[in-house]
């Protein structure tokens, strides 16, 4: 133990007082001891620094900060230099706002299109996931912050995000949800990891000993913090037990108590407190080193300039029929879509930040040089077709030579806290298209969104330039895409398939009542559409150019692969080039092409530059269930590069030695895993993959539509509660969330949502700072299990209790204060 010293001078009560926040963003402080409090702030892309009112639902503002591109919108930069030197930047003003742990990366795994939480996540493939995540870290941490890779782990929708049980076998939980947050801790030196809501197999992330302890601690040497998700927390000792050290936000004191109790009676040994004390002490010594000594400012100018350089390499061409771009200048533009006034540039929810500075397409428009001859909103943001808006908008598009097209998801259905219903662009978008496309003007469609949409409507456009949520200086780099002042040179770090029932998870997405059952395996994006023969519309790793790039001479020895890389076009550009592997005909499965490596390489004309991508401890390792360790399968694999998952330009071939002879698997067993047609697995195939029964999805119900409220029953399963007050309130959100939505206000009906509806009822306690005490829970558990009466009496009991504790420890305080001052 680094603190040894200090820790012996602590008392239990101390101890575990450090164990949890003050408040909603800060630690425990004890100036007697020397002990900091330190701040902890969202988010991935930007600083969300609430100087006043907090939540952790992104509805009270925060200091100004930089916004960056999302996640989403990063990786299609295949860069990891560059979202180092965002990290960089998002560290520094970190430091400037006294923020000592920066509440991101998120790294979980597009597991569906629909999750609500995807603009904030990198990719459907983990290894890209964890390169992008783990250069945001080094560039966040060369500060002296802290990072905090989130949410630990597979934590893949928001539907029931706080309770559901997340059903994976461990071949497919190493490999793809594991995998990046490995990369993480391991390439990033990550200091702070936050565990998720959800369970895994059976176990709430935060008290899941396979993961925090086997996995996390054990496996990947982690010797940094395990931080709860807001009020995430649902059984401390447990969780303290597998190494959370820190509970957020505050729950006033009261898990601390149950700390020390789990302490006095020898349920939990003290030694793991003080280890865990220890680790806390290291983060906050040493981030507050840095704080007490940093800077005071940073160059906001700079910043937003790096945040448009960030979105310029972001930006994905997906096409451009008949080179309609760059354009040309000579041609009027006409500006069309509501997104070209009030840009969509990030996501809601905690992750929201308050830009510094923000560009519209409009507000840039004299500065681009584009022939700009007029601008009509066309739809309304949040509302039905409007005709006489797009009546507008043709009558605008007809005296124009050109339309450039501002379409996108609105913020309200991109959001933290509940999953999209469909992967559609809104009606009344698809309706203004349709009415333009007659007009027979070529159309530019500049897509705003942070997840895959469907884009059948882009056979109507000329030309589709996909902005993704690109941060407060997006608007101005798009303008430079389409003025060709900048070379696209983003690729998709997700598939687009043609359709929502295409993708692999969506006959188990988002699960049904109590768990989600990851049945198609491995199969996550283009893994399965390569290997199950689907075809996608825009496939996994494209991106088009106003060059073209030639691949040749392919070599590859034991370190790993080279070749040549030619600009054969007129522009400078840059290509990410994809190294890809797979075995055929071995005996394991596995998807016909997995990701390995990855290169951008910036090319002027005519130029060529050799290109190697090294192998790595990842590059031909499988999760082997039967040694429980990582093996290498003996035999021939192909080593593939390609422009894209599906644009494979050389293929060459590399013997390995195999770590063991047999597989763990037996095929006849394992069907639709050996042929990759793995989007509706059989339970019973499933299970063999698990290797053990499903659990029972269902709730459980004592007699129809009737069950028992506990801890983890949501305030939405209270409809099924044996008392009306139960029913009575989850009916009257339930309303409340419709009115909302039927009179506009659709941000609040989603907070309601996301804030009570899914709020397990721990999470009454947990997450209003003590407010409602857990005694006091227990008394509107027993109201709503029909002990009316008694719930009440208990309730108002326990109600001053709480008063009576609360005064006792303010006294305890201000004596200690007193002492302090003598
Ligand atoms: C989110 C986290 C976020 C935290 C604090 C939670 O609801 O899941 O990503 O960091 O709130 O705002």
């Amino acid at each position: 133990m680094k603190h040894r010293e200090l820790i012996g001078k602590l008392t239990l009560e101390e101890k575990a007082s450090l164990m949890s926040g003050k408040n909603f963003w800060m630690t425990q402080d004890m100036g007697e001891h020397g002990i900091p409090s330190i701040f902890l702030a969202d988010g991935p892309h930007g600083i969300r620094k609430q100087a006043s009112a907090a939540d952790h639902l992104g509805l009270n503002p925060s200091l100004k900060a930089t916004c960056f591109p999302t996640s989403a919108t990063m990786a299609n930069s295949w860069n990891d230099g560059l979202g180092e030197e965002m990290g960089r930047a998002l560290g520094l003003e970190a430091v400037v706002q006294r923020v000592n742990v920066l509440l991101g990366p998120g790294l979980n795994i597009k597991r569906s299109p629909l999750c609500g939480r995807n603009f904030e996540y990198f990719s459907e493939d983990p290894y890209l996931a964890g390169k992008m995540a783990a250069s945001y870290i080094r560039g966040i941490q060369s500060n002296g912050v802290s990072a905090c890779g989130k949410h630990f782990a597979a934590n893949n929708q928001e539907e029931r995000r706080m309770v559901i049980d997340t059903v994976v076998d461990e071949r497919t939980y190493r490999e793809i949800y594991l995998t990046g947050f490995e990369l993480a801790v391991k390439e990033g030196g990550l200091k702070t990891i936050m565990s998720a809501y959800n369970k895994i197999n059976g176990e709430f992330a935060n008290e899941n000993k396979h993961l925090l302890k086997d996995i996390l601690r054990d496996e990947w040497g982690y010797e940094g913090v395990v931080v709860t998700d807001w009020g995430g927390n649902n059984d401390r000792v447990e969780g303290l037990k597998c190494g959370n050290e820190l509970e957020m936000p505050t729950t006033s004191g009261e898990t601390n108590r149950e700390i020390v109790e789990a302490v006095r009676s020898g349920k939990l040994a003290e030694s793991v407190l003080d280890e865990c004390v220890d680790r806390l002490l290291t983060l906050i010594f040493e981030t507050d080193k840095t704080l007490k000594s940093g800077a005071d400012n940073f160059d906001d100018k700079a910043h937003h300039n790096l945040a448009q350089k960030c979105a310029e390499e972001s930006i994905v061409l997906l096409k451009n029929e008949a080179n309609v771009l760059p354009l040309d200048k000579s041609k009027k533009a006409a500006v069309i879509g509501d997104f070209a006034e009030n840009p969509r540039y990030q996501g809601a929810g905690s992750s929201i930040v308050n830009p510094s500075k923000l560009d519209s397409a409009l507000s840039c428009m004299k500065e681009s040089g584009i022939n700009y001859i007029g601008y009509e909103p066309g739809f309304k943001r949040y509302g039905k077709k409007s005709g006489g808006l797009i009546k507008k908008a043709c009558k605008l598009a007809q005296k124009a030579d050109i339309v450039l097209l501002y379409l996108g998801l609105d913020e309200v259905t991109e959001a933290e806290g509940l999953d999209r219903p469909d992967m559609k662009l809104p009606e009344n978008q698809l309706a203004l298209l349709d009415a333009l496309k007659k007009t027979g003007k070529k159309i530019v469609v500049v897509l705003s969104c942070g997840a895959a949409v469907e884009t059948g409507w882009a056979d109507k456009a000329h030309a589709v330039v996909h902005a993704y949520l690109s941060g407060q200086a997006g608007a101005s780099a798009v303008l430079n895409v389409l003025t060709g002042k900048v070379n696209p040179s983003g690729k998709l770090a997700e598939s687009y398939p043609y359709k929502y029932g295409d993708t692999p998870s969506a006959s188990n997405f988002p699960g049904h009542e109590e768990s989600v059952e990851y049945r198609e395996g491995p199969y996550i994006g283009y893994r399965y559409y390569g290997t199950a023969g689907v075809k996608v519309r825009y496939p996994f790793g494209f991106g088009l150019s106003y060059t073209t790039f030639a691949y040749s001479g392919i070599a590859v020895n034991e370190s790993g692969v080279t070749f040549k890389i030619k600009n054969t076009g007129k522009a400078a550009g840059a290509e990410a080039a994809q190294m890809y592997v797979s075995m055929k005909g071995g005996k394991v499965f596995r998807p016909a092409k997995e990701l390995k490596g990855f290169k951008k390489v910036f090319l002027q004309p005519g130029e060529e530059k050799e290109v190697t991508i090294p192998f790595n401890e990842y590059t031909f390792r499988y999760f082997d269930v039967k040694t429980n360790k990582w093996e290498t399968e003996g035999g021939t694999y192909t080593i593939m590069a390609g422009s894209s998952s599906e644009d494979i330009r050389l293929t060459a071939e590399t013997a390995r030695e195999g770590t063991v002879t047999s597989s763990p698997y037996n095929k006849a067993e394992l069907p639709s895993y050996y042929s990759g047609k793995a989007a509706n697995v059989p339970l019973e195939e499933f299970e063999k993959l698990l290797g053990h029964k499903a659990p029972d999805p269902h709730f459980k119900f004592y007699k129809k539509k009737r069950m028992v409220i506990g801890y983890n029953s949501t305030v939405a399963q209270l409809r099924y509660s044996k008392r009306w007050v139960g029913r009575f309130f989850a009916g009257a959100i339930r309303f409340a969330i419709r009115f909302l939505r039927g009179i506009g206000k659709r941000m609040l009906s989603n907070v309601l949502i996301m804030g009570v509806y899914h709020q397990p009822m721990r999470g009454l306690s947990r997450m209003t700072g003590g407010m409602i005490s857990w005694g006091q829970l227990d008394g509107m558990i027993m109201m709503f299990n029909g002990k009316f009466f008694k719930g009440l009496g208990k309730f108002l009991k326990e109600g001053k209790k709480k008063k009576r504790l609360r005064k006792a420890a303010a006294a305890a305080q201000a004596q200690k204060a007193q002492a302090a001052a003598k």
